[in-house]
């Protein structure tokens, strides 16, 4: 595709989008998300099959996508929101065949610098996994060792929003590639750090 004709797409779609937002009028002063949420940047991962993309994710999520769907990596706007805006839920969003996980396992000495000192960080909270000898059950082991060590990591920052029931960590994961559940994108939530009986206004 050339790109005058990705830039016109882009101006078509909005068009399409754009004559139907009678119920986004609210959002013009104010944005109003109930939910923080960390997704993997991968361009397989996408909320919307769990009801927050498009339309559905305006003005009612606060997005955050970066490898290996970390906390730490965009941790003063996760802060912000947590805290200042007060969002109720904090959603980690991970997902299976991650290649930013596979990378770490497989090509870590051929790295760039800057990707290497992000994978330090979560290294040593996965090194428990060494002794799994089968490489393809270490990587999924790794995601899910991954997904649950953010969410731990969230709850030690916040865990005063969460003990007192005004927030929840809850890590989903997502079947990107259909190695789990026969369905591709299938969703599965693993954990979930929360008050018992936590509401919150859904909207
Ligand atoms: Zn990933």
């Amino acid at each position: 595709m050339k790109l005058s004709e990705f830039l016109e797409y882009l101006e078509n779609r909005n068009r399409e989008f754009i004559t139907d937002q009678k119920d986004l009028s609210k959002m013009a002063k104010a944005q109003h998300p109930f939910m923080t949420l960390i997704e993997c940047s991968d361009s397989r991962v996408d909320t919307s099959d769990i009801g927050f993309g498009g339309k559905e994710a305006l003005d009612r999520v606060f997005r955050i996508e970066n490898i290996w769907n970390t906390v730490w990596n965009n941790e003063w706007s996760v802060e912000y929101w947590v805290l200042h805006l007060k969002t109720p839920i904090l959603f980690i969003f991970a997902h299976t065949n991650c290649g930013a996980i596979k990378a770490a396992l497989f090509e870590y000495d051929h790295l760039s610098p800057a990707i290497k000192r992000e994978l330090d960080y979560i290294k040593p909270a996965l090194e428990w996994l060494e002794n799994v000898k089968d490489m393809e059950e270490r990587w999924f082991k790794w995601v899910l060792a991954n997904l649950e060590y953010q969410v731990n990591y969230a709850y030690n920052k916040f865990k005063d929003l969460v003990n007192s029931g005004k927030l929840a960590i809850i890590g989903g994961l997502e079947d990107t590639d259909n190695s789990l559940w026969w369905w591709y994108d299938k969703y599965y939530t693993k954990f979930v750090l929360a008050k018992d009986n936590f509401e919150f206004n859904y909207h």
